[in-house]
């Protein structure tokens, strides 16, 4: 570095100090310049630290994705020992749910209407109960609404009028029609429903019904084969299993292991199976189950068909039904709802899924029940009046009402129906385990026996189901049939019962009346000078008995609803005692 002093800008004197500063600024610089040094040392000794914290750091990020990859993000599942129990309770009725959770959004609940309810549901928060079972529905199932527009023209105007029974409103609604989807999330059941659909021609046809039966069941009784089963139908390796009314024989051409049939007995006419031959039925074939059972300790599947009349697929008129039993599994069409159920289960805080089915269909009131067993008018049918009666075990009161569903349509000329029965595996024997069904069975009818045209297409086998009769018609059905043959009263027990009401209606007016007879005397003894106000009086009180007197049966009523709830739960049998388990008894 060169220091320069130019003399036309400063004296000497000045250019003296001049360099002394400039030395002084040298050595500042000498000395700022060893500083730097020291500072460069430094500043590689922090590069270093930053480095190793960087790479510290690179490494905890990496950790972390390597943490978030390998982390279950889904949400937590239970474990399959902890899924709850299968329970045909429920904590309230569809009363109460159409008092509490459904008030002003319930009227005339169908299933052109299910998609609009269920919308003013979801934002109904009246009670967290009802927000729960929402909850359960929405869980479970998923309701759109569709809509399709028709242009008719003049020419196919008439013949379409005439197809709906010359009905102008019916001819409005077929313009624009309305669809409701309904999809199960678990079992992946999916029901297109549109009630107009039922209109079309031929589809419910029941007017020579009577007349074709008859000949339907004359012309059969000739050579029937069941009639004489003795000896034209075979026998399984260990006999028969055979009571009063029914007997087993060995299918002939067999479908499993074992597979045999129910015939009943003494009758030929499958619209007069009454309640004593289906549960004997019933009976004969749990016996048969555990009988093969003991046969052969493999198969413990237990699965039951019923097909009435040919449009059903029956092989003969007789009545009869076919029972399997399958070892490993369950059979494939079941052994998917098992499953369906166990995932649910694990995806809704080990909640039973057949227990909330029960529960959803009861908010919706679509159940009936008979002690330990609930039918269900159900939501995502499969065919026409589809329906599913759900108990723990196959116990009485389940067979009941499956006879009483079918009974309801037999009623209604649907004679050609379908019945499956999947029950818990035969062991452990009463109950069945956390991961297994309970005792299933499903209805449905199959359209008018007479008619040529199958009622199973390309759709039902492949597809989506099609249903056009509402599950909220269908439940009425079943309510008037278990009403009726369920609790039978007789007219001697309904006299009864009005005579105790009434007795007690007097009781209670007597007792008012000898109570305002005192207080009249009170006032007549404490006030004399009032008595001549007391006709006046007299009439008021009198008009108050008269008041009381008509509150009392309303009282008494709503006791008598409150009562009758009560013994229902008293009704019930311990749930687990099961006809499965007595059978097995028995047997042994
Ligand atoms: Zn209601
Ligand atoms: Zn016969």
């Amino acid at each position: 570095m060169s220091v320069t002093c130019t003399l036309q800008s400063h004296s000497q004197s000045q250019c003296q100090n001049h360099s002394t500063n400039t030395v002084k600024k040298f050595r500042n610089y000498e000395h700022e310049k060893v500083q730097t040094m020291a500072g460069s040392r430094m500043n590689k000794r922090l590069f270093v630290i930053l480095l190793i914290f960087l790479v510290i750091c690179c490494l905890g990020w990496v950790r972390l994705l390597f943490i978030l990859t390998s982390y279950d993000l889904e949400p937590r599942h239970v474990p399959v020992s902890q899924l709850v129990a299968f329970s045909t309770r429920v904590d309230h009725d569809h009363d109460w749910y159409h008092s509490v959770c459904f008030r002003g959004i319930e009227h005339e609940l169908s299933i052109s209407t299910l998609d609009d309810f269920i919308e003013k549901w979801a934002v109904a928060y009246t009670n967290t109960e009802c927000s729960d079972m929402y909850n359960t529905f929405s869980s479970i199932y998923s309701v759109s609404r569709r809509s399709g527009q028709l242009i008719i023209p003049e020419t196919f105007q008439t013949k379409l009028l005439r197809w709906l029974g010359n009905d102008e409103e019916l001819l409005k609604e077929a313009k624009l029609q309305f669809i409701t989807s309904i999809y199960n999330k678990y079992t992946h059941e999916h029901t297109l429903l549109n009630p107009l659909r039922a209109k079309r021609p031929g589809v419910n046809d029941l007017e020579d019904i009577d007349e074709y039966m008859e000949d339907l069941v004359k012309k059969s009784e000739k050579n029937c084969d069941f009639c004489d089963y003795k000896y034209k139908t075979a026998e399984d390796t260990f006999g028969r299993i055979e009571s009063d009314l029914s007997a087993t024989a060995a299918n002939a051409f067999k479908m499993d292991g074992f597979h045999a049939l129910v015939i009943l007995k003494n009758q030929h006419d499958p619209r007069l199976i009454t309640e004593e031959l289906f549960l004997d039925a019933m009976h004969v074939s749990m016996k048969w189950f555990m009988k093969v059972y003991d046969t052969d300790k493999q198969y413990r599947y237990p699965h039951m068909i019923w097909d009435s009349l040919p449009k059903a697929s029956a092989s003969q008129i007789h009545p009869h039904a076919q029972i399997t039993l399958s070892p490993v599994r369950h059979y494939g069409g079941i052994e998917h709802f098992r499953k369906a159920a166990i995932k649910y289960g694990r995806e809704n805080h080990g909640k039973n899924y057949f227990t909330d089915l029960i529960k959803i269909h009861n908010a919706l009131g679509l159940t009936v029940t008979l002690g330990n067993a609930s039918a269900l008018a159900y939501l995502t049918p499969k065919k026409d009046n589809d329906v599913m009666i759900l108990s723990k075990t196959p116990c009485q009161d389940f067979f009941r009402l499956v006879y009483y569903t079918l009974r309801a349509f037999m009623d209604l000329k649907l004679y050609a129906w379908s019945m499956a029965m999947f029950l818990p595996k035969l062991e452990p024997y009463s109950t069945p385990d956390y991961d297994d069904i309970p005792a299933i069975a499903r209805i449905v009818t199959r359209g008018p026996p007479s008619s040529s045209r199958s009622d199973v297409g390309a759709m039902e086998l492949f597809s989506i189901n099609n249903v056009n009769v509402d599950p909220f018609a269908v439940v009425q059905t079943l309510k008037d049939s278990v009403e009726k043959l369920g609790y039978p009263h007789s007219a001697l027990q309904d006299a009864q019962a009005q005579k105790q009401a009434l007795q007690q209606q007097i009781l209670e007016l007597q007792q008012k009346q000898l109570e305002l007879d005192k207080q009249v005397q009170q006032q007549e003894q404490q006030a004399p000078i009032q008595q001549q106000q007391q006709p006046q009086q007299q009439p008021l009180q009198l008009q108050q008995l008269q008041q009381d007197g008509r509150e009392g049966p309303r009282i008494q009523a709503a006791d008598a609803i409150v009562a009758q709830d009560a013994p229902e739960d008293g009704k019930r049998k311990p749930e687990g005692n099961g006809v499965a388990a007595d059978e097995m008894k028995n047997l042994s």
